[in-house]
């Protein structure tokens, strides 16, 4: 079976809790909410994607435990293809994020079966990874999970999407090998770092166009970079161009960023003009800020449409 877009990410179980302020070592505090919802960006963006009409199938991994259910309760309903999100030993991956009153988080994330999508895990998918048209890799998984996705894309003929969050230590074949890389302002300057090891991270941060300009210089294909409600810059050819956030009532920013990945991917595989396909990736992403949570903030198919 072949499917135009290959998700190949971390599926988590987000455990949520809302605190007064941070527990200081040693201290225990009272905490509220406590629901735990599905995460992970790579089953965040591959919801996202086939919220955003794309047909979509997950490379990953879970434990054989309770929070599988959890982790996967929204991708089973209404999903993905979840044929290649092997059953592994262990836990599932978790992610408990902390949020205090001043609205600071602390976020703990245990990888837990996401540590074991390396190659020879995402080797036994090869027929599904190349069959597609546009393959999907976040930074929650193993570093040569992630490369051997890229080599199969590529040698297939398939556009290779990078969203390198978080930023973890790669190879800048694979950085070079994406098209585009997407990522913030905050990880943009990290990567360029990758680079040359002298660049000035919080200049690059400050001066989101000169980090574009910076990781192209350095042989990138192309470049996203998202900038939460400023919107998100995308390089055409060599030049950058800006496209406005739309103007919302944001209530809750999580997931916005995977929001936007899976809807670019799916423009993507419809269509391989990249401008266009990030002005309707800020559409889909400025719906999900109105309302709470990650997964369950994305729109559905016919909200999309409505727009
Ligand atoms: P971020 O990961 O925060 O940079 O957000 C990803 C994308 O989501 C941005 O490039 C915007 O298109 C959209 N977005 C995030 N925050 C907002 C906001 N407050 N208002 C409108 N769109 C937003």
């Amino acid at each position: 079976m072949s499917v135009p877009i290959v998700v190949v990410g971390s599926v988590n179980a987000d455990l949520r809790a809302t605190v007064e302020r941070h527990p200081q070592p040693g201290e225990t505090v009272l905490g509220g909410d406590g629901t735990v919802t599905p995460g992970g960006k790579g089953a965040n963006q591959a919801l996202a994607a086939v919220r955003a009409g794309g047909r979509v199938a997950m490379v990953g991994a879970v434990g054989r435990d309770p929070n599988s259910d959890a982790a996967l309760r929204l991708l089973r309903s209404q999903g993905p293809d979840l044929g290649a999100v092997d059953e592994v030993d262990g836990p599932t991956g978790v992610a408990v994020v902390m949020v205090a009153a001043s609205g600071e988080n602390a976020i703990i994330v245990i990888p837990g079966a996401n540590a074991t999508v390396d190659a020879s895990a995402v080797e036994r998918h090869r027929d599904l990874i190349e069959g597609a048209g546009v393959v999907v890799c976040q930074g929650e998984i193993p570093v040569d999970g992630i490369v051997q996705a890229s080599e199969l894309c590529e040698s297939a003929g398939g556009r290779f999407i990078l969203n390198l969050a978080p930023v973890i230590e790669v190879p800048s074949e694979l950085i070079l090998r994406a098209d585009p890389l997407v990522v913030n302002e905050h990880e943009g300057a990290l990567v360029a770092a990758m680079f040359d090891a002298g660049a000035d991270t919080e200049a690059l941060e400050a001066d989101p166009s000169a980090c574009v300009d910076l990781l192209m210089s350095q042989g990138c294909r192309s470049v996203v970079m998202t900038l939460g409600s400023k919107g998100s810059l995308v390089t055409v050819e060599d030049q950058v161009r800006a496209i406005p956030a739309e103007r919302v009532e944001a209530v809750d920013t999580v997931g916005a960023g995977d929001a936007f990945v899976g809807a670019l991917a799916a423009r993507l595989a419809d269509d391989g003009d990249l401008e266009s396909a990030c002005r309707s990736a800020s559409g889909f992403a400025a719906l999900t800020v109105t309302r709470p949570g990650a997964q369950a903030s994305y729109p559905t198919a016919e909200e999309v449409a409505a727009t």
